[in-house]
C-alpha cells in the first residue's frame, strides 16, 4: 500500500533528506494518494503526463522533471517546476534560459552528469563539465541548485558506490569554487529504489523513488 510503503522508507532515511515519490508511471489516483501520505515532492519524466497531473493538481505538489527534456518542450514547464532535475547541455539551457526571460521567470535546475558513462543515459561527462560552468555565469533565468546522476545498472554495489562518492566530489568541489548567483550547489539527486541506502550513504540529500512507492 502507498502509504504504507511511504511510511516505511520515510523511517529509513534522515530528516534532511527530501524523498521525491516517482509518479511517472502512476495514475492521478495513485499520484494522489501519495499526496494523502504527506509528500508532496513528485517526479515525472514526461512532460505531457505532466501536464494532465497539473491541470488537476496545480501548484499543490512540488514537481520535479526528472525525464530527458527536449528542447521545444522545455516553455510548458516554465514556471510550474519546482525542480528540473534532468538538464544535460548547454543548448537546453539556452533554452530554458530564452523562455524564462519570455515569462519573466527564473528556473532552478540541476545538471544531469552521466557518470556511469552509460550509452544509454543521457548526462553531462565529467570532462565537459567545466566547460558548461564556464557558460553560466551570463544567464539570469536559470539557477544551477545542484547535480543529479543515476547509478550504474549492475548489481555490483562497490561500483555503484563509486558513482555516488564521485558525484558528491563533484558536487562539493563546484560547492566551493562557484557559488554565486547561478550556481548554489543545495540539491544531490542520487539514490532510487534499489541504490537510495548507498547514496545517502554517500551523501544524497535528494532521492527518486518510484517502484518501491508503488510496489
Ligand atoms: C524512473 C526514475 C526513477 C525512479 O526509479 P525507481 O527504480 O522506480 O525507484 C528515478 N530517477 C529517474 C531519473 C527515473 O527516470
Amino acid at each position: 500500500m502507498i502509504s504504507e510503503n511511504i511510511k516505511r522508507i520515510k523511517s529509513e532515511i534522515p530528516e534532511d533528506v527530501t524523498l521525491v515519490a516517482v509518479t511517472k508511471y502512476q495514475s492521478l489516483e495513485a499520484t494522489q494518494a501519495v499526496l494523502e501520505a504527506g509528500i508532496f515532492d513528485l517526479g515525472e519524466s514526461k512532460v505531457q503526463d505532466f501536464l494532465k497531473k497539473y491541470e488537476v493538481l496545480g501548484d499543490q505538489p512540488r514537481w520535479h522533471f526528472i525525464g530527458h527534456l527536449q528542447k521545444n518542450k522545455v516553455k510548458y514547464l516554465i514556471g510550474k517546476t519546482f525542480l528540473i532535475h534532468s538538464v544535460d547541455s548547454i543548448e537546453l539551457m539556452d533554452v530554458i534560459e530564452k523562455e524564462g526571460k519570455k515569462q519573466g521567470i527564473v528556473t532552478d535546475v540541476l545538471l544531469q552528469l552521466n557518470l556511469a558513462r552509460e550509452d544509454s543515459k543521457s548526462g553531462i561527462l565529467e570532462e565537459n563539465l567545466q566547460t558548461v560552468l564556464n557558460e553560466l555565469s551570463g544567464y539570469q533565468f536559470i539557477r544551477i541548485k545542484g547535480l543529479m546522476a543515476m547509478g550504474p545498472l549492475t548489481q555490483n554495489n562497490d561500483k555503484i558506490r563509486e558513482i555516488f562518492v564521485d558525484l558528491k566530489r563533484i558536487y562539493d568541489k563546484i560547492k566551493e569554487e562557484s557559488v554565486g548567483e547561478v550556481i548554489q550547489m543545495n540539491y544531490l539527486s542520487m539514490g532510487m529504489t534499489d541504490d537510495y541506502t548507498i547514496a545517502i550513504e554517500e551523501g544524497s540529500n535528494m532521492i527518486r523513488v518510484g517502484r518501491k512507492i508503488f510496489s
